[in-house]
C-alpha cells in the first residue's frame, strides 16, 4: 500500500455535509470580505491560544510581513532569524527592507538558541524571530530573556506549531507577536491559503488589524500603508469546521510519532536526539552523531510539548540521506527534505552579510533531514510498512 507524506482527503472528506453547509451559509449571506465568519474563527483562537488578539490573514508569509510592518521595521533594521527554516520567515525581512541576520540551530530540537542569537545582536537588532520547527517551540525563556532587558520585540514564526506548548503555555502568545500558518502541509490545514496574526498588545494589535485593510481608518482615511492581508470569510468557514477536532488530530499525531520512535529505536545503529527530555542546553550540544550512527529519531526537549508537523530524522554520512529517500519512494512512501538549502546559502540571498558564514549545524541538517509521513490519518499497518522499509535500509548497512 502507498504511503504518502500527508493525505489530506480523509480527515476533509469525513467533515464533508458540515463543510458544505458552512459553504452555503457564507454563499447565502452575500458576505465575502471580513465579518462574522472570520471574527468566529478569531474568537476561538483566540482562546485556544490564550491570547488578547488574534488578527485573521491571507497567508503566514502575510502574518509575518504584517507583524514586521506594524513594528515599523525596514531599511537600515537588523532581524534576527535562523537560517534553517522555511523561507518566508527570512523573505519578509528582506521584504520590508531589514537584513536577516542569520543564526544557527540546535542539532536536537532544531531550533534557534538564544547563545547563538547573543552572538548576532547589534545596535541594529530590531527584533528577534525564532521559529518553533516542526512543531516544537524553541527554548522562549532564555531568548525572551535576552530580548526583554533590551526592548527587543520577539516574532514567534510558529507557523508549524499551533497549539504547541512551551512550559504549559501555547506558543505564538509568549513573544511580542505570534504567527501561524494553515497552509494546507500545517497542522490545521485549511482550504488554500491562510494565517493568522496574535499578540496580547492591545496598540499593536490595533495596528495590525488597520494595516491588514490598507492601514485606513475610517474608509478611505489611510493613517499607514498598508495591504489587503485579509483572511476570507469562506475560508474561515471552512476552517471553524475543523478547528473542534484539532485536539484529536494532535493526539493521533503524538501517538504515530510515539509508535515509530518504539519502534525504530530498536533498530541497530539508530539513536535518540542526545537532547531529548532535557533541555535546549547552552548550544554545546555536538552537530557529531555517534560513531556508528545511522539514524538520529527526533525526542521532544524538555519543558515543551511536541505537535509533529513533521517527524524529522537525521541520517548520517555522505550520501546517505538520499539514499534514504530513494528506498523509501521505490517502495511507495513519500519523503520530503525540510530543508535542502539554509537560508544563508540561498541566491537571493547572496548579498548579504551572512553569505559567507559557515553555520555547521544548519549547513548539516540540510545534507541529513528526511521527514516520513506522521499525520494524523496514517494507519498502524502504513506505518509498519515505512518501519520495515527503514529496518532493511539500516540492516543493509
Ligand atoms: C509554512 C510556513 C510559513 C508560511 O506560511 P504560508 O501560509 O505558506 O505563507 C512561514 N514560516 C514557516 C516556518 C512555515 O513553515
Amino acid at each position: 500500500m502507498p504511503v504518502p507524506l500527508l493525505d489530506l482527503n480523509i480527515q476533509n472528506l469525513a467533515l464533508e455535509s458540515e463543510l458544505k453547509a458552512a459553504f452555503e451559509r457564507v454563499l447565502r449571506s452575500g458576505q465575502f470580505i471580513l465579518g462574522p465568519e472570520v471574527e468566529a474563527l478569531e474568537g476561538a483562537l483566540a482562546t485556544m491560544l490564550g491570547v488578547r488578539h488574534s488578527i485573521g490573514v491571507s497567508s503566514g508569509t502575510d502574518a509575518i510581513l504584517l507583524a514586521l510592518m506594524a513594528l515599523d521595521i525596514g531599511a537600515g533594521d537588523e532581524v534576527i532569524c535562523p537560517t534553517f527554516t522555511f523561507f518566508a520567515t527570512a523573505g519578509c525581512v528582506s521584504r520590508v527592507g531589514a537584513t536577516p541576520i542569520f543564526v544557527d540551530s540546535c542539532p536536537s530540537c532544531f531550533n534557534v538558541q538564544a547563545a547563538g542569537i547573543a552572538r548576532k545582536l547589534s545596535p541594529r537588532t530590531k527584533a528577534i524571530m525564532p521559529v518553533h520547527l516542526f512543531g516544537q517551540a524553541a527554548e522562549m525563556d532564555e531568548i525572551l530573556e535576552l530580548a526583554r532587558p533590551r526592548g527587543i520585540p520577539v516574532i514567534e514564526d510558529a507557523a508549524q506549531s499551533l497549539g504547541a506548548e512551551y512550559k504549559g503555555k501555547p506558543v505564538g502568545g509568549l513573544g511580542t507577536f505570534g504567527t501561524f500558518s494553515f497552509f494546507p502541509s500545517k497542522n490545521l490545514s485549511g482550504f488554500g491559503d491562510g494565517g493568522l496574526v496574535v499578540t496580547n498588545d492591545d496598540a499593536l494589535a490595533a495596528k495590525a488589524r488597520s494595516l491588514r485593510a490598507h492601514g485606513a481608518k475610517p474608509k478611505y482615511y489611510h493613517k499607514y500603508v498598508g495591504g489587503n492581508f485579509r483572511i476570507d470569510p469562506l475560508f474561515a468557514a471552512l476552517l471553524a469546521v475543523k478547528l473542534p477536532h484539532y485536539q484529536t488530530y494532535t493526539q493521533k499525531r503524538r501517538d504515530n510519532a510515539a509508535y515509530y520512535t518504539a519502534a525504530l529505536a530498536n533498530l541497530p545503529g539508530v539513536v535518540l536526539t542526545p537532547g531529548a527530555g532535557k533541555p535546549c542546553g547552552d548550544g554545546s550540544l555536538p552537530v557529531e552523531v555517534a560513531p556508528g550512527s545511522r539514524l538520529v529519531l527526533p525526542g521532544p526537549h524538555q519543558d515543551v510539548t511536541h505537535i509533529w508537523n513533521q517527524y524529522t530524522l537525521r541520517v548520517p554520512g555522505q550520501g546517505r540521506r538520499d539514499a534514504l529517500k530513494e528506498t523509501l519512494k521505490a517502495k511507495k512512501v513519500g519523503t520530503e527534505v525540510y530543508y535542502p538549502v539554509p537560508m544563508h546559502q540561498q541566491e537571493c540571498f547572496a548579498g548579504l552579510p551572512s553569505a559567507h558564514e559557515t553555520l555547521p549545524v544548519a549547513q548539516r541538517l540540510a545534507t541529513e533531514s528526511l521527514s516520513i509521513p506522521i499525520y494524523p490519518e496514517l494507519t498502524r499497518t502504513q506505518q509498519d510498512e515505512v518501519i520495515a522499509a527503514i529496518a532493511a535500509f539500516v540492516s543493509a548497512g
